[in-house]
């Protein structure tokens, strides 16, 4: 229902430079309608007595999880950062840099002040002396609906002037991990911390700081409004709640498809339309790089938190790429340990040289497999963090499920 413009990030950032938002901005709900249709009042009721506790076990009651890729239980972080004194912070991770992922794109995109709203809700119930927005910087069409709709929030009276800090990131792929967007957001280099000290306790300029993705604060304000039940009552699969697949590769309608938490692989195809046509389901990627390639085989599995793990997978942010017999599993695997060898931070020896090293051997004619194996088991045990850590698991899947390849 909404026009989305298909211009590229440099296109839109000068027409918006120029004044001429309209023709590239999408028609979404700005302020004055979501007001009227009820917004805020949720958050006001809350400033004007409510019960944070009250609010966080509503929370878990909906089973929601941390939806940037962790999937930490979001109540609970709100008691973490509670249990440590002020001032606190709250950071926003917009970064959106998973490869395959654009679920958070498609809400700011449409409904920014679910966002909006459930952000300033997670901030009340921290008491947060201030909100961080880090925010992808390739979206300029997000950044600018954010920078209109923060000052009719301000205008509003809603937030005091400077309450809620918007920054752009630069494209760094690392800064969507939390600890290295804080680096970020404080000046310096996007570089992970070790932990702990967890953010929790020690954060943005050293204080607690509770960091949420944004999908994660637009499910706090449907929670809030609609009750737990709007999550916890949807069951598929011994499974519950919803989950926003970002889908692309070869399917007919590429597009976030909002489908229960227990859905399947075959199940997500037919949301998508089914495959696009003269494609033939091969394998796919559950959730961005990180998770790897599954086989068609592995049909059956519910495309949720805890449930790929067995299979050495995750769902991550549920960044779904189906790939056709036209596609090459070998291939997609080397462009996933590519993408790390150039987004690794640098920092830590098994991750920097690791991935380089990775994609030499990937691109012999014939892979030396102990010597993956062996590699695959250093970095995954002597990373600082999440990149290196999960870089393997392209590497080892495609040595289990798609042999003949290499
Ligand atoms: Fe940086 Fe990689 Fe180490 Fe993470 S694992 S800190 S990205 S070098």
């Amino acid at each position: 229902h909404n026009h989305i413009d298909h211009a590229t990030p440099e296109k839109v950032r000068a027409a918006i430079a120029a004044g001429d938002t309209h023709a590239h901005l999408p028609d979404y709900e700005g302020f004055d309608a979501y007001a009227a249709a009820g917004g805020y009042a949720v958050l006001k009721g809350l400033r004007a007595g409510g019960d944070w506790e009250a609010v966080q076990d509503s929370v878990l009651a909906a089973g929601l999880r941390g939806l940037g890729g962790a999937g930490f239980p979001s109540g609970r972080k709100w008691g973490f950062v509670r249990a440590n004194p002020g001032p606190r912070y709250l950071a926003v991770n917009g970064d959106e840099g998973e490869p395959g992922t654009f679920k958070d794109r498609y809400y700011l995109e449409r409904v920014p002040h679910l966002f909006l709203e459930g952000m300033l809700i997670a901030a009340w119930a921290v008491e947060a002396e201030t909100c961080y927005i880090y925010m992808r910087d390739e979206y300029p069409a997000v950044l600018e609906i954010l920078r209109r709709e923060i000052a009719a929030l301000e205008a509003a009276g809603i937030v005091a002037k400077g309450y809620i800090d918007l920054r752009r990131g630069a494209g760094a792929y690392i800064c969507g991990e939390e600890s290295a967007m804080i680096e970020s957001i404080e000046g310096k280099r996007g570089l992970p911390r070790h932990r702990p000290p967890f953010v929790a306790q020690v954060g943005l300029f050293g204080r607690p700081t509770l960091v949420h993705n944004i999908e994660t604060l637009h499910w706090v304000a449907r929670v809030c409004r609609e009750g737990p039940e709007v999550l916890n009552s949807i069951e598929k699969n011994g499974r519950k709640g919803l989950r926003s697949y970002s889908v692309s590769g070869r399917v007919a309608r590429p597009g976030v498809h909002l489908l229960p938490a227990g859905s399947t692989i075959r199940d997500v195809i037919a949301a998508a339309g089914g495959m696009a046509a003269g494609h033939v389901f091969k394998a796919y990627q559950p959730g961005g790089p990180s998770s790897g390639l599954l086989p068609a085989s592995m049909d059956d599995i519910p495309l949720d938190f805890d449930t790929l793990q067995p299979h050495g997978s995750f769902i991550g942010s549920a960044a779904v790429v189906v790939l056709s017999q036209q596609d090459s599993a070998r291939d997609a695997a080397l462009n996933m340990l590519r993408f790390f060898e150039d987004e690794s931070c640098g920092q830590c020896t098994p991750c920097r040289a690791g991935c380089e090293k990775a994609v030499k051997l990937m691109q012999a004619e014939h892979w030396d497999q102990p010597l993956l194996e062996e590699l695959c088991q250093v970095m995954a045990d002597a990373s600082i963090c999440g990149l290196g850590q999960a870089a393997p698991n392209p590497i080892r899947l495609t040595m289990k499920h798609f042999a003949e390849e290499i």
